[in-house]
């Protein structure tokens, strides 16, 4: 307590204390509303005896429309009553009224509009009818005056009641509300409502003020001081224990019904506007009695030289003793001088307690105004600074809060943080802010509650986001008393993140979708790719079949005698064919490699072999159109493996080109190179160079793309499909390579692609081969003398191959092409038969097929000896009956160990 308040309660006292007994003052006491918490401190002083104590008998008379209650006073009916600060303009109007106490440090009062009314702003009240009673009469005027609103355009009309039918129902725009009331009776609607309070507009009155009136004072002034002071007293403890005098309104005083829970509200604004723990209660300020009167001196409710005078009562006790006092003090002063050692003690201590006095005063005085100062630097403060209690109350919300949250401080004082400016749930993240926020006042010193950032709405219920600083409030003995909380709107930040987020992740989706469609069109694209492949392949093998018929019976009528005319055409009817087999072999080709299902050999490769063959193979047509083919190879290769049919196919391509791009007297030159080599295999390159019609650049990019050509023309003039560069450059991709071009329109072209080659060794798989070295000794031993038969259209590589065989003692008869085969393998039972596979006339695998229909010559073994060494080549080979297969060109060696083991096999049954 204060001790200047302690020093009056003890001269109260003591002087009280010489009352006879029984001798009790009566005092009456108008109220100027009913019964409510508003009054507590009157029902506080009576119940706990602080009017007992100092010789008080109070009877509080109730309020209510109609009641003036500075008439009941100035009149005598009452001797104290419940005013507002406008008490000093009824002074001023010549009321003799005497103010002893402020029981709110701030007005309660403040203006309720309607939304719907469409007022957005206090200037929206400009000539609309506002409700007041005569006690707000004065204070709402100042409070519209100070807003900009001229005196014609107030239109104050009397209250009719202290409910918001006519708000409601739209008689009047704004009405005057108590914050201490009203704000409860709007929960969850508070957004149809505006709630205008003087203080937003800088009008800072005082409350409730404890007044009397001059004669009553004047007649009774110890009982004005007693009284003043249980009241304040009351006031103290009603404010510290809410609960206890809610309780007691309920059972004594609830004349208007109100609930426990409306009362407690109640309890909590008025604690907020009176806030006893920072200024001592019922302390009215000098200088805010400065501004409350130029408040009203601006009104012109106040002349300006209007001084406060003895308006404000003096609560020191006064020195003047009124006349029932004069016993008592005789009857103290005989008491005095009997115990005059303890007296002289007891002034002593006064004198020392005076003293102290005097300081607490100063230092008191020094602490408000320094409180003032903070509170003002917190108030103006940029940032949000709130107050909760243990519970998760709000107990102080700064201005900044206020403008930010759209909630007066005495609306949200009282209520729970979780449904006013703490949704229950984070509307994005679904997070559960109650679980949070019990989190942090549980354990306000754990570093996730020092600060967190969360959801947060404000009373128009935009989601807002703040970033909070928090710390714990403790009390003297360590126990939490509340959390201090400081914040920051970081909402556009969160915008900002979100937005960002949103569009990443709307982007991924994009990106996902159009991977999907990609990966969609593309497995469209290689299914139709494939079923266009599929398509090639059978009709290419459909076609073939009938141009065997053609060709073979085209042999068949030659054989059969023909003139010289009927032998020229059947020439072309023969090379018409030969050209339409090669392009359906093409077409094959390529839509086999597209299709995936080309599976490469890997035999014995000799790169020399490979070119010369190509070479033999062109040899003819060069001569024939007088062109010189030149050959320049890579010397030094090891032995290699790798798919030599293939290879022979890739440069065939270039060298037929070649040959048929390039004019008279042109030369066509064929080399290989070895390009890179490492532990795995080489990288050897072929080209073709020629002195021909070149190519423009601008189709160089093209005709490696299936059925491009150069120059249309070209087809007229060349004939060709299209297809020979794609396929060696496909061949050459699969063999791990490369294809290009370089090229010059009238000079010439150098084609060029590249294979890898693997090291290594061929071992043939088709059973145990002998010894090589010893081959051509064994066959020499064992089988000389014996009958075999080579057939072979091609003079040279008949010759090469009698040649290989020429040391083993074999006899070896030959035949041109399969039908001559067929004959002579008729006429004589041969060992063995070495057949080529495409031959004019009769191709090897008919002539097989023809001899093994033969009378004993099913078993006689017939090896294949082809170019076309393709796995599926081979593969019909053994369909139509033959033994075994030798790729060409052929190795000696090789020639040598299959013949030997087929001749054991045949006639040693080895
Ligand atoms: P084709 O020769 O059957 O038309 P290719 O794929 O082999 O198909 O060749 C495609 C085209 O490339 C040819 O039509 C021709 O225009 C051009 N071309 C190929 N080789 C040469 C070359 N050595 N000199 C000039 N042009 C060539």
């Amino acid at each position: 307590m204060h001790w200047g308040r302690l020093w009056v309660w003890l001269c109260l006292a003591l002087c009280c204390a010489g009352v006879p007994a029984g001798a009790t003052e009566p005092v009456v006491v108008q109220l100027n509303w009913k019964h409510q918490f508003e009054f507590a401190a009157f029902y506080a002083a009576e119940r706990q005896g602080y009017y007992q104590a100092l010789g008080l008998d109070v009877r509080l008379v109730e309020g209510g429309p109609g009641v003036d209650v500075v008439q009941e006073v100035v009149e005598g009916r009452a001797d104290f009553g419940v005013g507002t600060s406008a008490l000093v303009v009824d002074r001023a109007r010549g009321q003799p009224v005497v103010a002893l106490a402020t029981m709110m440090q701030h007005s309660p009062l403040a203006l309720l509009a309607s939304r719907a009314a469409g007022v957005k702003s206090v200037l929206d009240l400009a000539g609309r009818p506002v409700s007041v009673t005569p006690h707000t009469r004065d204070e709402i005027e100042a409070f519209l005056r100070v807003s900009g609103l001229s005196p014609e355009q107030i239109q104050l009309v009397d209250q009719a009641d202290w409910t918001l039918e006519p708000l409601e129902a739209g008689k009047v725009a704004a009405e005057a509300v108590y914050l201490s009331n009203e704000p409860f009776l709007i929960r969850g609607r508070e957004h149809q409502f505006l709630l205008l309070t003087p203080r937003s507009a800088g009008i800072d009155l005082f409350g409730n003020m404890l007044f009397s009136s001059r004669a009553a004072v004047a007649a009774r002034p110890q009982v004005a001081a007693a009284f003043r002071e249980a009241t304040l007293r009351g006031l103290v403890y009603a404010l510290a224990n809410p609960e206890v005098l809610t309780d007691q309104i309920l059972a004594d005083y609830n004349t208007q019904g109100k609930s426990r829970e409306h009362l407690l509200f109640e309890a909590a604004q008025i604690r907020e506007l009176t806030r006893p723990d920072i200024v001592e209660a019922g302390y009215m300020s000098p200088g805010r009695w400065r501004h409350v009167v130029d408040v009203y001196v601006r009104q012109g409710k106040l002349p300006k030289d209007f001084e406060l005078g003895d308006f404000l009562f003096d609560a020191q006790p006064s020195t003047r003793v009124p006349p029932w006092l004069v016993g008592a003090l005789v009857a103290s002063l005989v008491a005095l001088l009997v115990a005059l050692g303890v007296v002289a003690k007891v002034r002593g201590l006064n004198r020392a307690l005076r003293g102290e006095m005097g300081e607490r005063e100063a230092a008191e005085e020094a602490l408000q105004t320094r409180e003032a100062q903070y509170r003002e630097l917190v108030e103006n403060a940029n940032a949000l600074i709130l107050r909760l209690s243990p519970d998760g109350t709000v107990t102080y919300f700064n201005e900044c809060a206020e403008r930010f949250f759209g909630y007066p401080a005495a609306e949200i004082v009282g209520r729970s943080v979780i449904g006013t400016i703490l949704p229950a749930q984070d509307e994005r993240s679904g997070r559960d802010l109650g679980v949070m926020l019990a989190a942090i006042l549980s354990d306000p010193t754990s570093s996730s509650s020092e600060h967190n950032e969360n959801e947060n709405i404000t009373r128009d219920g935009r989601r807002v986001f703040v970033r909070w600083a928090n710390r714990a409030i403790r009390r003297p003995d360590g126990s939490l008393a509340g959390l201090l909380c400081i914040g920051q709107d970081v909402t556009a930040r969160r915008v900002m993140e979100q937005e960002l987020a949103a569009h990443r992740s709307l982007l991924e989706e994009q990106v996902a979708l159009r991977t999907m469609e990609l990966a969609h069109a593309k497995e469209a694209a290689e299914a139709a790719s494939r079923a266009k492949s599929a398509f090639l392949a059978n009709t290419s093998h459909e076609i073939r079949t009938p141009l065997n018929a053609i060709t073979g019976m085209t042999h068949l009528l030659r054989r059969s005698g023909v003139n010289e005319d009927q032998a020229q055409r059947l020439d072309k009817i023969e090379t018409a064919g030969q050209h339409l087999l090669e392009i359906l072999n093409a077409v094959l080709d390529l839509s086999k490699i597209e299709a995936g299902k080309l599976s490469l050999e890997r035999t014995g490769v000799v790169v020399d072999a490979v070119v010369h063959n190509v070479v033999a193979m062109l040899h003819d047509r060069a001569i024939a159109k007088g062109l010189v083919l030149a050959v320049d190879l890579q010397t030094g290769l090891p032995p290699l493996l790798g798919d030599p049919t293939r290879l022979q196919q890739a440069l065939l391509n270039y060298g037929s080109n070649a040959v048929k791009f390039t004019g008279e007297g042109g030369r066509v030159h064929f080399r290989s190179r070895l390009v890179e080599e490492n532990a795995a295999g080489l990288l050897v390159r072929f080209e073709v160079e020629d002195t021909g019609i070149g190519i423009a650049p601008d189709k160089l990019g093209q005709i490696f793309w299936a059925f491009e050509q150069a120059d249309s023309s070209t087809t007229r003039e060349y004939g060709g499909t299209g297809l020979g560069l794609a396929i060696t450059r496909k061949l050459a991709a699969l063999m791990g390579g490369a294809a290009g071009v370089s090229s010059e329109p009238g000079v010439g072209s150098t084609f060029w692609f590249t294979a890898r080659l693997a090291r290594g060794v061929f071992q043939p798989v088709t059973g145990l081969l002998p010894d090589p070295d010893e081959a051509e000794a064994l066959l020499g031993e064992r089988f000389a003398g014996q009958r075999i038969l080579l057939v072979e259209d091609d003079e040279i590589n008949r010759e090469i191959a009698v040649e290989m065989l020429a040391e083993t003692g074999l006899l070896i008869d030959t035949a041109e092409d399969g039908l001559i085969a067929v004959e002579m393998a008729a006429a004589t039972d041969y060992a063995l038969i070495l057949m080529d596979m495409q031959m004019p006339r009769l191709d090897g695998l008919q002539a097989t097929l023809q001899i093994r229909a033969l009378p004993g010559r099913a078993g006689t073994p017939i090896v294949a000896m082809t170019a076309n060494a393709f796995a599926e080549d081979r593969a019909r080979c053994f369909q139509v009956g033959m033994n075994d297969f030798i790729p060409k060109p052929v190795e000696p060696d090789l020639l040598l160990q299959v013949v030997l083991k087929w001749l054991e096999r045949h006639l040693s049954g080895v």
